[in-house]
């Protein structure tokens, strides 16, 4: 479809990022409940498919081979290797939406989020953060999915990672879910009011 390019807003690219097991998912799949007309963009990645996971819902789950053809065509915003898998961004999905006009939501590692920053530093990044290092440990725990040395890896990673707040233009603290929600979607209701993000062009 043709689109008048004079006549949208530019959509706004929220990435919404942090340490895992802090509860990002959980947060964006309440915030696509809430705000129905945002686009998810879906990540590609050379990791397993986890038991309940549905390809081109929760990932695009791609071969090794698979991934680097479409890296060596330029194809992701970022990439990056995370825990040892491979996991990219479709460049074009999130393009698409900005140009005509809807808003876009990033669920993305902090190297990854770092990387889009570069990219598009005009997007809202949102970084989540635990009430503490043992909690984090904790909901990793009790999510079940990872094994012992994923678990590991993920919180050797957490301490140096949580020192990248200062890069993110806001902070949610996700102690109570339902505190933390209400603060993610007071900032996606407060950037969609700033008048920079109402001008048509
Ligand atoms: P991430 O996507 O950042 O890796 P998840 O959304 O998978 O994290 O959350 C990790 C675990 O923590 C899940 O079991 C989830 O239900 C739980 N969780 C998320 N937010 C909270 C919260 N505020 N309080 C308690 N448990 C939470
Ligand atoms: P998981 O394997 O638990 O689904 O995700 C592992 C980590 O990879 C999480 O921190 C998740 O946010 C991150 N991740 C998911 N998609 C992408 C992506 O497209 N790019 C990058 N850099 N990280 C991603």
């Amino acid at each position: 479809m043709e689109v008048d390019r004079s006549m949208v807003r530019r959509g706004i690219l929220f990435v919404i990022s942090g340490p895992s097991g802090v509860g990002k998912g959980t947060i964006k799949e309440a915030l696509l409940k809430k705000f129905p007309d945002i686009k998810l963009s879906i990540s590609a990645t050379t990791r397993s498919r986890r038991e309940g996971e549905i390809d081109g819902r929760d990932y695009f789950f791609l071969s090794k081979q698979e991934f680097n053809s479409k890296l060596q065509n330029n194809e992701f915003l970022e990439y990056a290797s995370v825990y040892s898998n491979m996991y990219g961004t479709p460049k074009q999905y999130v393009i698409d939406n900005i140009i005509t006009g809807n808003d876009v939501l990033l669920e993305i590692d902090i190297q990854g989020a770092q990387k889009v920053k570069g990219q598009m530093p005009e997007g809202v990044f949102i970084f989540i953060q635990p009430p503490s290092i043992e909690v984090l440990a904790e909901r990793i725990n009790v999510r079940g999915k990872d094994s012992p040395e994923s678990i590991q890896t993920r919180m050797a990673a957490s301490q140096e990672e949580m020192a990248m707040v200062v890069h993110y233009d806001y902070v949610i603290m996700n102690d109570k879910l339902d505190e933390a929600l209400n603060k993610v979607e007071a900032i996606i209701t407060a950037e969609r009011c700033r008048v920079k993000n109402n001008i048509k062009r």
